[in-house]
């Protein structure tokens, strides 16, 4: 068996793959694409859908300290003064001398340009702040300027006083949050994995500062195990701590949790102890108190933040990378299929019914109906029953049902595994069940 490692995955194989089958398209495509922009396909927004749905139901409803949120992307050009955004959310930004192309200082590996080979050098860094900048309303003036949020995280900090009031919440409990952030990024690249628009999900973690340490600790944890139970493996999933001289402003510890990308590992999800230095700034620049009153001392208590911080799209890359496999099929032919872990998997079911004739198409649209209501679904009745499996492995379909005509005289259908390629006959009326038993796992 000659199985695919992700080391092993080429990023092309992934990108041909997700557009041809409908999972991510270049965005604008038809006047030539626009730049490092991509677009959820008809398959694509499924599989989102599912690693954010996956995220919200294990870190919101499952749990009885958190709760949701959904502030607006365009916020108080204040909330990004005062976060310290304005002043120094900036990457070192660097041109090639001879063929001005441009370069974050920080990742460039060798004297010579990576574009043009060029050692003639770079000019000296100069900051490069990574908000993109936009106006409200009909005048274009100072006084008009917003920013598209570059992460989630301000829009809960704010809400903090609302939350807390609405929910009286006590401490430790944490807001999550799911939704666009925008950064003009200097070197955005390999594929979905860094992109000027992105989605991210993000918990703020509010904790008695005396137990912030060991909440830091629990949340790494965590979120580790989240990939971990939803199929990534293990092997492909490594911490890496931060550095002193690496930490942002406002972070007294952070360690990034790193997944074995194509193009080698690389950030999927940050964990940090950001102290109380969100609510301290804000309290302060906007004269309101964001405090939480400790009924058991009688204070006042600014809580720390732990934020374990994940990105959907670098998520559902890595789930992509990770569920690639080539194997051989039935008949030793190389199969592409996507082992995605069921819960993420766009399709659950494939109905294949065998032919396009009556009665058997009737039966084949009933059993589709059953199981329609349930799970998401694919109907396909086109070209021959080895070519369907082909396509709905390369979907990742977990299941595929197949009415052939032997099933218009047993009521039974069969039931095609993805991995193992195993096939089981059950009568329809048990096919819900059978197909639950394999599917919620
Ligand atoms: P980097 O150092 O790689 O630029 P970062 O440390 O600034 O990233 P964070 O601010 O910690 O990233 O963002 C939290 C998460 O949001 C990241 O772990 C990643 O999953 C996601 N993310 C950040 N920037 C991007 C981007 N440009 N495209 C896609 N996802 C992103």
């Amino acid at each position: 068996m000659t199985t695919d490692t992700p080391a092993s995955v080429k990023m092309e194989a992934i990108v041909s793959l997700a557009k041809r089958r409908g999972f991510i398209f270049p965005s604008s495509e038809i006047y030539g694409g626009f730049g490092s922009t991509w677009d959820y396909g008809p398959v694509g927004v499924e599989l989102k859908r599912n690693v954010k749905d996956a995220w919200w139901r294990s870190m919101v409803r499952q749990r009885d300290d958190i709760v949701g949120l959904d502030a607006a992307i365009l916020m108080s050009p204040s909330v990004w003064e005062t976060s310290g955004h304005v002043a120094s959310f900036s990457d070192p930004l660097v041109d090639c001398l001879s063929c001005k192309q441009r370069f974050r200082e920080d990742e460039l590996q060798q004297d010579a340009c990576p574009t043009c080979g060029s050692s003639e050098g770079f000019t000296s860094a100069r900051q490069f702040n990574l908000m993109f900048k936009t106006h409200v309303g009909p005048v274009e003036d100072e006084g008009a300027l917003a920013y598209l949020r570059p992460e989630t995280a301000q829009g809960i900090f704010v809400n903090f006083g609302n939350v807390l009031t609405a929910t009286r919440r006590r401490l430790p409990f944490g807001i999550a949050q799911q939704g666009k952030a925008f950064r003009n990024e200097i070197t955005p690249g390999n594929f979905i994995f860094r992109t000027r628009e992105f989605e991210q999900m993000e918990i703020e973690f509010f904790v008695h500062p005396d137990t912030a340490a060991e909440w830091y600790t629990r949340w790494i944890e965590i979120r580790e195990q989240w990939y971990v139970d939803l199929g990534l493996r293990a092997e492909n999933l490594r911490r890496r701590v931060h550095p002193q001289e690496e930490l942002s402003h406002y972070s007294a510890g952070t360690t990034d949790l790193e997944y074995r990308f194509p193009q080698g590992w690389a950030e999927l999800e940050g964990i940090a102890n950001r102290t109380d230095f969100d609510l301290k700034a804000h309290a302060e620049a906007s004269g309101q108190r964001l405090s939480y009153f400790d009924q058991e001392s009688g204070q006042h208590v600014v809580p720390y933040v732990i934020e374990p911080s994940a990105g959907a799209d670098r998520a559902l890359l890595a789930f992509l990378v990770d569920a690639y496999t080539v194997e051989p099929d039935e008949n030793g032919n190389d199969r592409v299929v996507l082992k995605f872990h069921p819960r993420l998997a766009p399709y659950k079911v494939g109905v294949l019914p065998l032919s396009r004739k009556q009665p058997l198409v009737e039966m084949a649209r009933n059993v589709w109906s059953r199981v329609r209501s349930h799970w998401a679904t694919q109907y396909d009745d086109s070209q021959s029953i080895g070519r369907r499996y082909r396509r709905q492995d390369e979907l990742g379909t977990p299941c595929c049902v197949t009415v052939d005509f032997d099933s218009l005289d047993d009521h039974a259908v069969t039931i095609r595994d993805r991995d193992d390629q195993a096939q089981e006959r059950v009568r329809v009326e048990d096919l819900v069940d059978a197909l639950r038993m394999r599917l919620e796992c």
